[in-house]
């Protein structure tokens, strides 16, 4: 049997082995992955015709990734980086997917992870993951924004390392996603649509579609000029950025921060985004906008999305597709144009949303055949 690896297909090793030319890591800087990014791109098949969209829909499903949601993008590398560095310790302030992530990537490099969460509030899913990694959770009596603030204070004193998104290398790692769709179609897509809470994700896209692009340079940063895609990065025009919030949730759309946000979209219930300066440029560099979703309307769309097309995720994922859908039927996003929205995180995360109001009953019956065979063609027939 051959053992050496060269004789051996190629395997997907994470996205710093993957994209390590592109990110601002030493090259001697080990990789602590668990093989995240490198997520598909799923072509909706019957949503587009249900708001009669002449274009393409696509959902980069980030809930796919190790911990379930994109924030493994970003924490490869910046604990790649911390343990580098020399770092024997992360902390973090999290709605439940950083925390998730961070203790992952910490148990991974055999670290400790600190992690701070609201009082309440936080998907079951995801207090289970930061726990099972080897954690230590902190409640505090506070809101993510609290939460924040304190792992700011913290982090002046302590040996520790943020990775929040704050932590620049967060952002470098998340920009990936922005290459893996310009891979997938052969060219960036007209509309980028994101759920936005912090801003990071959003901010980070952009860096990834302005290097692709390779504004300011003459050579494709994909292949120096040598690549098999129709056209090189440099003629690609990169995508109006679009950022959705949540109603109650929404300091984008009132100018300024928001001092008791409120949604079920719990991963996006910020009310001081610590990206606000870079994501308000990004909408002014890439002609997008910034808009809001009602909670009823984000539901919704997490259960179409689920029971049309077949795809799950989290609350605060289903705001990307819920806004874009809007903005089709409002005409500002155009016809015949090609949309990708984010999906954030996994459905799995937070399976009580959709068990609690508006579940359907459950079917109980007797474990009879005559009895599950009426009920069969009542159904069949209907
Ligand atoms: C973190 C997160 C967001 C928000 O991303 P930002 O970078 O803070 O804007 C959205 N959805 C999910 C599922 C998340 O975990």
């Amino acid at each position: 049997m051959k053992t050496d690896t060269e004789s051996r297909p190629y395997r997907y090793t994470g996205l710093v082995d993957r994209y390590r030319s592109r990110l601002p890591l030493a090259a001697d800087a080990k990789a602590i992955s668990l093989c995240e990014g490198n997520t598909p791109l799923i072509r909706l098949k019957h949503i587009p015709r249900t708001v009669g969209f002449s274009g393409e829909i696509y959902v980069k499903y980030e809930g796919l990734n190790p911990t379930g949601s994109f924030k493994d993008r970003g924490m490869t590398v910046a604990v790649t980086q911390a343990v580098h560095a020399g770092s024997h310790a992360v902390i973090c302030a999290s709605t439940g997917n950083t925390s998730a992530s961070a203790a992952a990537y910490a148990a991974r490099a055999g670290i400790q992870a600190f992690v701070l969460i609201p009082d309440g509030k936080v998907a079951l899913g995801k207090l289970a993951q930061a726990i099972a990694y080897g954690a230590t959770v902190v409640q505090i009596a506070g809101n993510f924004d609290d939460a924040m603030e304190l792992v700011k204070e913290l982090g002046k004193t302590e040996p520790v390392t943020i990775v929040n998104s704050i932590n620049p290398y967060r952002l470098q790692g998340q920009k990936t996603a922005a290459f893996e769709i310009i891979e997938a179609l052969g060219r960036p897509p007209d509309y980028h649509c994101l759920p936005v809470g912090n801003a990071g994700n959003i901010t980070a896209h952009w860096i990834g579609y302005s290097e692709a692009s390779g504004s300011g340079t003459d050579a494709c940063v994909f292949c120096n000029n040598e690549c098999t895609f129709t056209q090189h990065a440099t003629s690609w025009h990169p995508p109006k950025m679009v950022g959705y919030q949540a109603a109650g949730s929404a300091p984008f759309m009132r100018g300024k921060k928001v001092t008791n946000p409120e949604t079920v979209a719990t991963a996006i219930r910020i009310g001081d985004p610590q990206s606000w300066k870079p994501a308000w440029t990004v909408q002014r560099e890439s002609e997008g906008w910034f808009d809001e979703c009602t909670d009823e309307r984000i539901l919704a769309t997490q259960r179409l999305l689920a029971s049309r097309e077949g795809v799950f995720c989290e609350p605060a994922s289903a705001a990307s597709l819920a806004g874009a859908l809007r903005d089709i039927q409002r005409g500002r996003i155009q016809q015949g144009s090609v949309v990708v929205c984010t999906l954030t995180g996994n459905g799995l995360k937070d399976p009580d949303v959709i068990l609690k109001d508006g579940a359907p009953e459950l079917i109980k019956v007797p474990a009879e055949r005559a009895v599950v065979e009426k009920l069969l063609a009542a159904k069949l027939d209907a």
